[in-house]
């Protein structure tokens, strides 16, 4: 018996959707194990197909993308209800990700940039979206666009994650594969990714050496072989599960923190910040103040991704 599985795009960029399909023919061994019965990126079906499903009818359903929006929700819950396994696939499903930046302005702020402030609008009557609309015959409803990004398990029960923004392809067949093996670990488990940091794979050299300076990536060209942090780039591989292969630092790019905090860690921004704390190599506070000086944006450094997940969750108003 093939398992029954339906994937959604919640708010996000349909990155995560994109790393499904690129697990090239290894897409053969799932739809061997498989049938897709609600994609609608990719494939026909309509809300009401899984409207008519009994309850628990889908084996598994993987919701990508955060909760923005009141069909966000509408469609979390749905496929809750009619699902036995409920999967958070990627960054924004799992922790906000970078979608849930928009945490720290209101709605009203973010309404006003996108539709009246903007340099490419042309809206000379300030018309912004309505939540309902008669046209005529019948009343045309938009979704609510709520106050705060949520992650998935902030709106249903989640039963697992699949980090990453978006995840590894071949960790997301992996992930399916111990589906269909039934050897998927304790409910709430972070599937398809490793226990330890990113820094316990990284292949660089680490000198042990004290931060006497931070820079942006644009400021230098890093030495390819050692450790950036060491080298003055913020990376959040110290609080970071690994998972990813390193794919960014492989780059030559510090770690920006999708695939999220370690088992137990609740907030991974203020880990980061108490990592970095043992590691500054001035020890007087006006120093200290000086070097944290240096960090552009470190709201946006911190919680880049997982924004939604932290203490903080939003901005206060
Ligand atoms: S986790 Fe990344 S790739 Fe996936 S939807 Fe969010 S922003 Fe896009
Ligand atoms: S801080 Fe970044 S570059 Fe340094 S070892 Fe950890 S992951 Fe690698």
């Amino acid at each position: 018996m093939k398992l029954k599985a339906g994937i959604y795009w919640g708010a996000g960029c349909g990155g995560c959707d994109v790393a499904v399909l690129d697990v090239h023919e290894k897409i053969l061994v799932v739809a061997e194990k498989m049938d897709l019965l609600f994609w609608p990126i990719a494939l026909d079906f309509k809300y009401k197909d899984v409207e008519a499903m009994d309850d628990g009818y889908l084996d598994i359903a993987m919701f990508n993308g955060g909760i923005r929006n009141s069909e966000n929700e509408e469609i979390a819950k749905l496929l809750r209800k009619k699902s036995k396994t409920m999967v958070a696939l990627g960054s924004c499903a799992h922790i906000g990700g970078l979608i849930s930046m928009a945490n720290f302005h209101t709605k009203e702020t973010i309404m006003s940039r996108v539709y009246l402030e903007s340099e490419s609008t042309d809206n000379p009557d300030s018309v912004l979206p309505l939540e309902k609309w008669n046209g005529g015959k019948e009343e045309l409803e938009l979704p609510r666009f709520h106050q705060m990004v949520k992650t998935l398990d902030q709106v249903v029960d989640v039963d697992y994650y699949i980090p990453g923004c978006p995840p590894v392809p071949d960790q997301i067949v992996s992930a399916l594969s111990q589906v269909w093996e039934g050897t998927l670990p304790e409910k709430g488990s972070v599937i398809g990714a490793g226990t330890r940091t990113l820094c316990d794979e990284c292949p660089r050299i680490k000198e042990e050496k004290t931060i006497t300076s931070f820079k942006r990536t644009v400021e230098i060209i890093p030495d390819s072989e050692k450790c950036l942090l060491e080298q003055g780039l913020l990376c959040l591989g110290p609080v970071t599960r690994e998972g990813c292969g390193a794919r960014c630092i492989n780059s030559n790019v510090p770690c920006r923190g999708c695939y999220g905090p370690l088992e137990g860690v609740h907030d991974q921004g203020a880990k980061m910040l108490s990592a970095l704390a043992s590691v500054l190599e001035p020890k007087e506070e006006k120093e200290i103040d000086e070097l944290i000086g240096q960090i552009a944006d470190p709201l946006r450094t911190f919680y880049r991704f997982s924004a939604a997940a932290s203490i903080l969750r939003r901005k206060k108003v």
